[in-house]
């Protein structure tokens, strides 16, 4: 049987279904779907995703056999609805869309009104009896068909829309300010400007034939998979270039016939919050694309009432309808068409982090969906936004005390954000890009500007509603958003913005807030956000929090179904009480080095490296010795009792050395020595590759008066600790080992230390020692290794680094283009690299275990906090994972959904004596 391309809906029942996403993509499932829930949807076809994977192999053309498949379909659809395409007395009038697998808002193209031309024009005349409405939809066909396949649309971003230039001169000569006020001759007017424009363009008359303008429409929707905004747009999303879209192709419904038709989207709960409330706005006597693009500022769904409220209740009953039945939250389009209310697309609606969680727990209070359901519904970055700023309230109340509030928009993205004003998506791509917080300005946004977008902090537009293309995308990606600003009056030449007389240049400082829609003259601070105020600051209780609250709960639920531990990156007590409060459960590394730029150790540290004897250089441990044993006491109590790992040295010694004439003169007076002595001592520590230098265990291997201070200081505050009835377990780690012998060589001194300290002090503690997995050679040997180390910590970063051969420090200038040409997906310093670093961690795992089944085994490098890399941690069967403690709640989230998602894993067995396998020490 040769493969099904092309899948029927409409009259109750559909060839296809919601759970055919892959084929029929997102909008051509969900039509389907709701076809088959008896909902009201106009009857129509989708043409699979297959077939744009066809089109581009077959020199971008539709195979035939895919051509013969949509006449066929075609010819059911005029059969269901009475009306031929390109029928004098009957015409059918259909839409082209696109629909990927994943929701890409307004990244490809649509036509609507297919069908029209000069003969059908005059029989909807004669139907109608409404000649305006009936030219409006013919300007409204030419224009996209002009734009989208003829290719008319502007290419610079200072350049207007051919069509909408051709308009604003008919208005002018007109004297008229409103599209509205244009008569059936004037639009009939602007279809032959409109067409003489596409002519002297290229060179071709404007297709009259309505089979040949739906195969150049259909074309034209697959050629828009490859545009640059969908290209954009699928890389910041991790959206496949394999999957193609489909094009579904409808009949169309009218919302601008008329005062009793009207057109809306609408959210079945609140997007922004998530309060359950029917969300939506609508317009009418208008079509789809006036809502969405902005031009018009809709009203809320709540007026409806007034215009059609057998309409409003109507799209009521379908709202439960279709949560009960897809158990989320949906996002519809719907028209009116004289009166009769028409479903044209339901999806999964986006949210904003606020809303998404809290949409998840009242899902399941309300029993909708499981808690495991709710987990997995959450984007565990998008948790990021809940920790995201808010303005100082009491400097916002000054600024607007001050006269500083310019006007208030429609709150469309929550948070706060400040920064300088540009009014173009290039020039926001740019100025971020040299390290500027700007706001995006637009009149209106489109899908072109999703680059500048996602590089401006904040989004300001002076038209469209809460789901313009602004709000919209600005929610997705996390950016506060003021929308519909009415009163903005923004001159793109003149790079101004005017409000009630007070014009704002650009590069002027503009202060938006997206939780309630004000926009404030100048800097405004921010603040943390509740979540951050109950838990960190304490200013805040959680009865006063309700978004606090709700993540608490998400948390609790993570909590209940991750098998694998979270720790954090602290090397301060502050902030490994933040850690704490936060969910973490231990220390994964404390940088000791770090600590000894903190005061008063900086001096030693440097009389330590500078050190020309023993003797020199025990005297300079002396002194740090005490200092250390302070920060680790302090770190000691505030984790009580979770278990801390604390790594030995591992930076090159030069990084702390004093590098100014004026320093190192500082630090020989300070030292007793002479300056040329410092200059002459700091330039033979000069390595030319000081990661591959001497770092890591190397130090202390051959400075082993340095391992032995600081395990000293760990483990005499671990006694005083002790003594002071806090539990510790302080786990000594290694950096850099690369072969059994470094370890060994590191380990017996720890322990000797241990053992002395333990005496000295009578008090005894547990305590491990094991060893970072950084290079590859501890990877492949993690075998032997795993004979003396207790534990197993993957630095990523290092690992990333020297099993890609590529610098941590200088990979920006090639593996940002690397990333762009797709050789790596993602920047594999940010996501783990599975394939590679991947592969031998899971060696080192399998091995590991193999000697020391009972092992522990976490990671420590930047990727503990990123979810798909924590996904990764939970496949190869780490125990835990560590990361940076703002990124703990990620972290517990991503852990549990990737418990959820991924089969549980053999866990760690019981404790075994290790087999030696280093043979001498
Ligand atoms: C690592 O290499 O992943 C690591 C955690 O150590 P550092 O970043 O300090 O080199
Ligand atoms: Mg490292």
């Amino acid at each position: 049987m040769s493969p099904k391309y092309v899948y029927f809906f409409g009259a109750g029942t559909a060839d296809g279904n919601m759970k055919m996403k892959d084929i029929l993509g997102g909008k051509g499932a969900n039509l389907a779907e709701m076809a088959g829930l008896g909902l009201p949807v106009p009857p129509g076809f989708t043409v699979s995703t297959a077939v744009c994977d066809l089109f581009y192999r077959n020199k971008k053309r539709i195979p035939d056999a895919v051509k013969l498949e949509i006449e066929k379909n075609l010819k059911k659809l005029e059969k269901t609805v009475g009306q031929d395409l390109g029928d004098p007395k009957n015409p059918l009038l259909v839409s082209i869309r696109s629909g990927a697998r994943a929701s890409m808002p307004g990244m490809m193209d649509t036509i609507l009104n297919l069908g029209l031309n000069e003969k059908t024009v005059a029989a909807l005349i004669a139907k109608t009896n409404n000649p305006r409405f009936v030219y409006d939809s013919y300007r409204r066909f030419v224009q996209m068909y002009g734009d989208v396949v003829l290719d008319l649309k502007p290419v610079n971003k200072d350049d207007i829309d051919p069509f909408e230039a051709i308009i604003e001169q008919k208005k002018n000569e007109r004297g008229i300010h409103s599209d509205t006020d244009l008569t059936a001759d004037d639009l009939k007017d602007l279809v032959v400007r409109f067409k003489a424009a596409i002519k002297a363009k290229t060179g071709h008359d404007f297709p009259e034939d309505p089979m040949k303008q739906m195969w150049g429409a259909v074309g034209a929707v697959f050629n828009s998979w490859m545009n640059d905004r969908a290209i954009a747009y699928r890389k910041m999303y991790d959206i496949p270039e394999s999957w193609g879209t489909a094009v579904n192709v409808q009949l169309m419904v009218f919302g601008n016939m008329g005062n009793d038709s009207g057109t809306g989207v609408a959210f079945t709960r609140d997007a922004a919050t998530g309060e359950n409330m029917f969300y939506g706005e609508y317009l009418m006597n208008a079509q789809g694309e006036d809502v969405v693009a902005g031009t018009r500022t809709p009203l809320p769904i709540a007026d409806l009432k007034k215009d059609d409220p057998k309409a409003l209740a109507q799209l009521e009953k379908i709202r439960h309808i279709l949560e009960k039945h897809y158990t989320d939250m949906m996002d519809v389009e719907f028209t009116i068409q004289q009166g009769q209310l028409y479903m044209l697309q339901c999806r999964v609606g986006k949210r904003t982090a606020f809303a998404a969680i809290k949409i998840a727990v009242d899902m399941v209070d309300e029993k909708l969906i499981g808690e495991k359901e709710a987990l997995t519904r959450i984007d565990p970055d998008q948790l990021n936004q809940l920790l995201r700023p808010i303005f100082d309230p009491s400097e916002k109340a000054a600024a607007i005390k001050a006269g500083r509030l310019m006007t208030k928009g429609l709150n469309a993205g929550p948070g706060a954000a400040t920064g300088r004003i540009v009014f173009n998506s290039v020039d926001a791509e740019a100025w971020a890009q040299k390290g500027e917080k700007v706001i995006l300005t637009r009149i209106e946004t489109s899908p072109e500007d999703i680059k500048g977008m996602n590089a401006a902090e904040g989004i300001l537009t002076a038209r469209g509603g809460m789901t313009s293309h602004a709000a919209l995308v600005a929610r997705q990606m996390g950016r506060v958003c003021v929308a519909g600003c009415s009163d903005l009056a923004i001159d793109y030449a003149a790079r101004t913005m005017t409000v009630k007389g007070r014009t704002l240049g650009e590069g002027a400082w503009i202060s938006i807030d997206g939780t309630t829609g004000q926009v404030l003259e100048g800097k405004v601070s921010t603040k943390p956000s509740e979540v951050l105020q109950v838990l960190i600051e304490k200013t805040l209780d959680p009865k006063d929090a309700p978004v606090y609250r709700t993540f608490a709960k998400v948390m609790k639920w993570a909590d209940k179904y991750r098998t694998m531990k979270i720790r954090t990156n602290a090397d301060q007590p502050d902030q490994a009480a933040n850690a704490v409060a936060f969910g973490a459960e231990g220390i994964g590394l404390c940088r000791t080095e770090h600590m000894f730029f903190g005061e008063g150790k900086i001096g030693p540290m440097r009389e330590m490296i500078l050190a020309d004897t023993l003797a020199e250089r025990k005297a300079a441990l002396a002194k740090l010795l005490p200092l250390q044993r302070r920060d680790f006491a302090g770190i000691f109590e505030v984790m009580n009792g979770r278990p801390v790992t604390i790594r030995t040295i591992d930076p090159p010694l030069h990084e702390f050395l004093p590098h100014s004439e004026k320093d190192q003169r500082a630090l020989a007076g300070q030292m007793g020595i002479s300056y040329e002595k410092v200059k002459t001592r700091v330039e033979s520590l000069h390595e030319f590759n000081p990661m591959l230098g001497f770092r890591g265990c190397r130090l202390g291997i051959i400075y082993p008066e340095i391992t032995e201070m600081q395990a000293r200081a760990i483990f005499e505050a671990a006694a005083e600790t002790k003594k002071k009835g806090i539990d510790v377990e302080p786990e000594v780690m290694i950096p850099l080992v690369g072969h059994i012998k470094e370890l060994a060589n590191q380990e017996k001194l720890v322990r000797q230390t241990a053992a002395a300290v333990m005496k000295e002090k009578g008090v005894k503690f547990k305590y491990l020692v094991g060893t970072m997995i950084e290079i590859p050679r501890g990877a492949i040997t993690a075998d032997e290794i795993a004979s003396v180390a207790e534990f197993f910590s993957f630095g990523t970063n290092d690992l990333t680094q020297t099993t890609l051969g590529v610098s941590r420090d200088d990979a920006g200038r090639f593996l940002t283009p690397y990333v762009e040409m797709d050789i790596y997906a993602k920047d594999p310093f940010e996501v783990l690299d599975r394939d590679g670093v991947g592969q031998l961690m899971r060696m080192a795992v399998e091995r590991g275990r193999k000697t020391r089944p009972a092992i522990k085994l976490g990671i420590c490098g930047e990727h503990g906090g990123e979810p798909s890399s924590v996904e990764f941690c939970h496949m190869i069967g780490l125990n835990y994972v560590s990361c940076s403690p703002f990124r703990v709640p990620i972290a517990r989230l991503a852990a549990a959904r990737a418990a959820l998602m991924n089969a549980p894993k053999a866990p760690a067995k019981k404790p075994a004596p290790a087999k030696k396998t280093v043979k001498k020490r």
